[in-house]
């Protein structure tokens, strides 16, 4: 087997399903430009968001108030007092158009073709900047002629689809066996081409893949190795740093951030991760948060440089979980390799916390998720374990802990259509 920063202890862990917190060794405090993508290309994903953003409020009316923008609000918890550390959802679930984190990376990267396309016809010019004009016909024309195709276990899917859908590109989406039903139907009611696959979500990215390729006039979406939709998703942490500021929050080496986020093949928290480390350096600490049965980033970024990471199979994992997105074998080498050296370490969760996760999001907070998101409001309690105390005292936060502020990253959840939520719900309630 390949080489793993894991001790044997944490490995029998792994292997039986049992949480744990995994504090990873090759995290340094800051970042090493060799390694990293730059901080040009964070900055040029969200000059392209702004190009787009009349476009968007033109395509979709729930944007309109937004002026194009496609963000969520950073949420307090209604149960912090000031013994406790200060506890912030960052309200993804609520992200207009694609319900989602999916909607920063997955937008963002049709945006990022769209936009190349355009330019290459030479619609979009030095005398015509104005996309909004990209809605009407010479430009339309040119993107029908193309498929946008991906593959998902559901909300990369929807992001991708809608979007490609709504700029006029013919949109496939294969979709894996995980994939909630309620979300095939939602994209085939707008028009957008599903592909049902009995295998996992690797399977349903290698058949979506082979089919696009085949297609000169097919673009692939490639979760595995794509830089546009881990950029898009690294936009989150300039849109977040306004919004702490807005909200005086501090964030500081007397002000530690701590951010929780859920990790599925791994673009949607390595770019946020880079994006956070790119702002605010040593002053924050990400982890990452996986299902018990597929914690693939953690196998991944346990491995080695240049590696390639290892199937949750390898340690007699099944990838089951009801956190559809999060339901992953094998996570990006791609991402780990980017950003191995920023990530503080990833927790594990079995089903049953991340339902009870969720119950009590909905009963303290009123906010409804899906139980992929649930998992990110289990990072306090993980890090105050005895593993976290560790993490704490190496890295002189232990006294700084009542100044910090820890932030969920709530992932999904706003489309899940109410009866969904209710069996969630009793699920968790029987638990
Ligand atoms: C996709 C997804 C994630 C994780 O993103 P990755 O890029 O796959 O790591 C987390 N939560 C939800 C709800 C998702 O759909």
């Amino acid at each position: 087997m390949a080489v793993l920063n894991i001790t044997d202890e944490e490995k029998v862990k792994i292997k039986n399903a049992e949480p744990l917190l995994w504090l990873n060794a090759a995290f340094k405090k800051t970042i090493t430009p060799s390694v990293t993508p730059s901080r040009k290309e964070l900055f040029a994903a969200e000059a392209r968001l702004a190009r787009f953003a009349p476009l968007l409020a033109r395509l979709f009316p729930e944007l309109e108030s937004f002026n194009g923008l496609i963000e969520s609000p950073l949420l307090a918890s209604q149960n912090t007092n000031k013994d406790k550390p200060h506890l912030y959802y960052k309200a993804d679930h609520q992200l207009p158009v694609a319900g989602s984190i999916k909607a920063r990376g997955g937008i963002h990267e049709v945006l990022h073709f769209a936009e190349s396309l355009a330019v290459k016809n030479g619609i979009i010019n030095e005398q015509n900047f104005d996309y909004k004009t990209l809605a009407e016909p010479p430009a339309r024309d040119v993107f029908e002629r193309y498929t946008i195709a991906v593959g998902s276990t559901g909300n990369l899917g929807l992001s991708i689809g809608i979007m490609a859908n709504a700029l006029g590109f013919n949109a496939v989406v294969h979709m894996s066996s995980d994939a909630k039903e309620w979300k095939k139907e939602r994209l085939r009611k707008r028009g957008v081409t599903v592909i049902e696959h009995t295998a996992d979500y690797g399977a349903a990215v290698a058949a979506g893949r082979a089919e696009s390729d085949a297609d000169p006039f097919s673009y692939f979406v490639d979760d595995e190795n794509s830089s546009h939709l881990f950029m898009g998703y690294a936009v989150a942490a300039l849109r977040l740093r306004a919004q702490l500021d807005d909200q005086g929050i501090e964030v500081n080496s007397e002000h530690p951030l701590f951010v929780y986020l859920p990790a599925g093949v791994g673009g949607a928290p390595g770019g946020i991760t880079f994006g956070l480390k790119s702002l605010f350096g040593e002053d924050v600490h990400c982890f990452f948060a996986e299902p018990v049965q597929a914690p693939c980033m953690l196998l991944g970024m346990a491995g080695t440089q240049n590696s390639h990471p290892i199937h949750v199979k390898e340690m007699g994992l099944s990838i089951n979980t009801d956190a559809d997105g999060l339901a992953v074998g094998t996570a990006s080498q791609w991402v780990c390799d980017a950003t191995r050296h920023l990530l503080s370490g990833v927790y594990t969760a079995t089903d049953q916390a991340l339902y009870q996760s969720l119950l009590a999001l909905k009963e303290n907070e009123k906010i409804e998720v899906e139980p992929s998101a649930a998992i990110a409001c289990l990072g306090p309690q993980f890090l105050t374990s005895e593993k976290g105390q560790v993490y704490l005292a190496k890295h002189n936060l232990a006294d700084k802990l009542d100044k910090s502020t820890h932030i969920a990253w709530l992932t999904g959840g706003s489309f899940v259509p109410q009866e969904e939520y209710q069996n969630y719900l009793d699920i968790a309630r029987r638990t």
